[in-house]
């Protein structure tokens, strides 16, 4: 982490909880965000779809920030089953996760429809934060750098800039695996990604921008990953639904 960009510590639910635990565990965050004059950190979390709502209403007023884990391209129309990033601005989100590996695996989403739904998440008024990452044979096989430059190249939206674009770098691998990057693994993708930022984006915007780290991130590991220079915070699935360690990977960032 660097002193000039402000870790974010983001929470992909997924496709997980219902209601009650939902709501609980939002107020949960909320409470704890609230007793901070100043936090050093900004917390986003992305709530299943239907959730949104009830965990908008939860977070009010806190700090906390409300997020999706998908959008369409377009702004409203005949989409069954799809939603607009038109409503998840009307209904409160700040952030828009897109390219999340299982989307592209799940929905065989490619780059070029990741930039096109990050470029439609900004035009209307939220951030985009764009995941990449490699996979395990492509890691084995020595192509984690150029995947993941690749990746970049293809997914990064058209004006992307520090205030609207995060990146967030996730080893395939691990994804809810629990088998975490080593800081040298993180850190070398991370400069990797940072590098390729300055060439496309410029240097300044580039050192403004945030890269987090995702993959089976826990209060455990956290502070080892979060300390690494190129690290601007992390995207965390499955520590994301126990408010305890959410609190502490965010703590940890600090
Ligand atoms: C994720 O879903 O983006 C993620 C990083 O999951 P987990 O923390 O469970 O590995």
């Amino acid at each position: 982490m660097t002193a000039s960009r402000r870790p974010m510590i983001a929470g992909n639910w997924k496709m997980n909880g219902l209601k009650t635990d939902s709501r609980k565990l939002a107020s949960g965050l909320a409470r704890r965000m609230k007793k901070l004059k100043k936090p050093a950190f900004e917390m986003v979390i992305c709530p299943p779809f239907p959730l949104i709502g009830l965990a908008g209403e939860a977070i009010k007023g806190s700090g906390v920030k409300l997020g999706a884990q998908n959008c369409h391209t377009a702004v409203s129309g005949a989409h069954t089953g799809d939603t607009s990033p038109e409503l998840l601005k009307n209904m409160g989100c700040k952030y828009v996760i897109v390219g999340h590996s299982e989307r592209r695996s799940d929905h065989g989403e490619k780059d070029t429809d990741v930039k096109a739904k990050a470029e439609a998440a900004i035009t209307a008024g939220m951030g985009a934060i764009v995941c990449i990452g490699e996979t395990l044979k492509q890691r084995e096989s020595g192509r984690a750098m150029s995947v993941n430059r690749k990746q970049l190249q293809g997914s990064l939206p058209e004006g992307a800039n520090a205030k609207n674009t995060v990146i967030a770098y996730e080893p395939v691998w691990a994804i809810g695996t629990g088998k975490v990057a080593t800081p040298e693994q993180a850190q070398d993708i991370h400069a990797v990604i940072r590098t390729e930022l300055a060439k496309l984006i410029g240097d300044t915007e580039a050192q403004k921008m945030r890269i987090l780290y995702g993959g089976s991130m826990k209060p455990g590991n956290a502070s080892e990953l979060l300390a690494l220079p190129d690290v601007d915070g992390g995207l965390i699935g499955g520590a994301a639904l126990n408010a305890d360690d959410f609190w502490a990977i965010a703590e940890a960032a600090t």
